[in-house]
């Protein structure tokens, strides 16, 4: 029997041949957030499950099956935050910062959901996320588009598109509401389980199903387009306007409904074909009513969630740049404290240098398939023991070995970064 201990199920380690990837994207995703004027804010990993419960919704696939929740020490029942909003709204309530006041934010990290692990769908994974508190009107949407749009084009990333939706007010929604009822009670038998059991709970979820069998059932329901009240039509329609105005092609798509409550008027979902059933690499949409759900006053409030895996896996990857731009080689156990000195000194000369010392001894053979493998471009060998006199020899292309004084290593390495 293996006795190594493994991951859990759908929770993945990034290894050091994929941190680069990482890294890159989170610089992307951190620049561009800046450059809208968005300030990260850092929330707990765990919050009180209530929070949950009343900001996504009872009868969500997250909320019903998808939350890692437990009882703590005290008998609190704490869950694992499945997503980023609801943390984001309660901090800010918190700390009273947005109250009369407009707020850019951004946040990423990880998000935990108890679903079936496949390609692009993790029990852990991550999210960069943005919101945004005290705007109302359909052109912070636009500006929470443009934002992403913006960030496939940086990442190179052309095979996305963008689709949207409104979901009206609430009134509007309740009307509409009550004839899909009706309407849904009259074809039950011709549905599945699931529909049948949101059918009262939550109708509009129902939509939403991916069963391809129930599909023309619900392809002829009662549409919330048609129930939609004045200012959500109005505001969608000039939504539609700006996007065509800036050159931004979407799709209008009246069964996205997304699959969380809070969101009213303007939802969008950016979607590519080349990740299969798992498309959706954002997802967002207004949430007026959220704030004051969650006991604030009333905030205008829209935002946006990227799923991190499944944009990496559409960006293209770095070139492997090794760990190492400089590899100390020690020719003798005696010029080891030489060596570490050294080394320790063209970091700090060296802006932005990796510097890698020889640790461990090791014939010059071994030493020097090291540095090759570390990627380094450039050996410097310790000549004495005192560390005055040194050797640099390049490890790719051209290039011949030379002996010179250490004190005039720098300068020389210095110069051959540049050139
Ligand atoms: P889906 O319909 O794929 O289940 P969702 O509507 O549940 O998505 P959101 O809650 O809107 O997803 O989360 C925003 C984004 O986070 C998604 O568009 C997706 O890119 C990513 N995401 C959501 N769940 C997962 C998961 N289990 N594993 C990896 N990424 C995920
Ligand atoms: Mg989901």
């Amino acid at each position: 029997m293996s006795k190594t201990p493994k991951s859990i199920r759908g929770m993945h380690d990034v290894l050091p041949d994929d941190t680069p990837a990482w890294q890159r994207l989170e610089t992307a995703l951190r620049e561009t957030a800046a450059a809208y004027g968005y300030e990260e804010i850092r929330m707990p990993i765990v919050e009180q499950t209530a929070l949950f419960a009343r900001s996504i919704g009872e009868v969500t696939d997250i909320v019903e099956k998808e939350m890692y929740t437990f009882d703590d020490r005290n008998g609190d029942s704490l869950t694992l935050r499945p997503e980023g909003t609801a943390g984001c709204v309660r901090a800010c309530l918190q700390h009273g910062i947005i109250h009369n006041q407009q707020r850019r934010l951004w946040y990423t990290g990880p998000m935990f959901r108890h679903e079936r692990p496949q390609k692009g769908r993790y029990r852990q994974f991550h999210q960069f996320g943005v919101e945004t508190f005290g705007v109302a009107g359909p052109e912070l949407e636009i500006e929470l588009i443009q934002m992403a749009a913006s960030l496939w084009q940086r990442l190179g990333i052309e095979d996305v598109r963008l689709e949207i939706n409104t979901l009206g007010q609430p009134a509007a929604r309740a009307r509409h509401r009550e004839v899909l009822i009706e309407y849904l009670e009259g074809h039950a038998d011709q549905l599945d389980e699931e529909a049948r059991r949101r059918l009262h709970e939550n109708p509009l979820r129902v939509l939403d199903s991916k069963n391809p069998e129930i599909q023309p059932i619900l392809e002829a329901a009662p549409k919330l387009a048609d129930y939609l009240d004045e200012e959500s039509a109005a505001d969608f329609a000039k939504t539609c306007e700006l996007l065509d105005a800036l050159g931004i092609p979407y799709r209008v798509n009246p069964r996205l409904v997304r699959g969380l409550d809070y969101y009213n008027k303007l939802v969008f979902e950016w979607v590519t074909e080349s990740l299969g059933a798992q498309g959706t690499i954002c997802a967002g949409g207004r949430y007026d009513g959220l704030v004051e759900q969650l006991g604030g006053r009333a905030t205008p409030a829209a935002g946006f969630a990227i799923g991190i895996e499944r944009l990496l896996s559409l960006a293209d990857t770095p070139a492997d740049m090794g760990r190492a731009d400089v590899y100390v080689i020690v020719p003798e156990a005696g010029r080891q404290g030489a060596a570490l000195r050294l080394a320790d000194r063209l970091r700090r000369t060296l802006a932005g240098q990796r510097v890698q010392c020889n640790l461990d001894g090791g014939s010059l053979k071994a030493q020097f398939k090291r540095a090759d493998r570390s990627g380094a471009g450039t050996a410097v060998i310790i000549e004495d023991e005192a560390g005055e006199q040194v050797s640099v020899k390049p490890l790719r292309g051209e290039g011949e070995q030379q002996r010179v004084a250490a004190a005039d290593l720098d300068s020389l390495l210095a110069a051959n970064q540049h050139a």
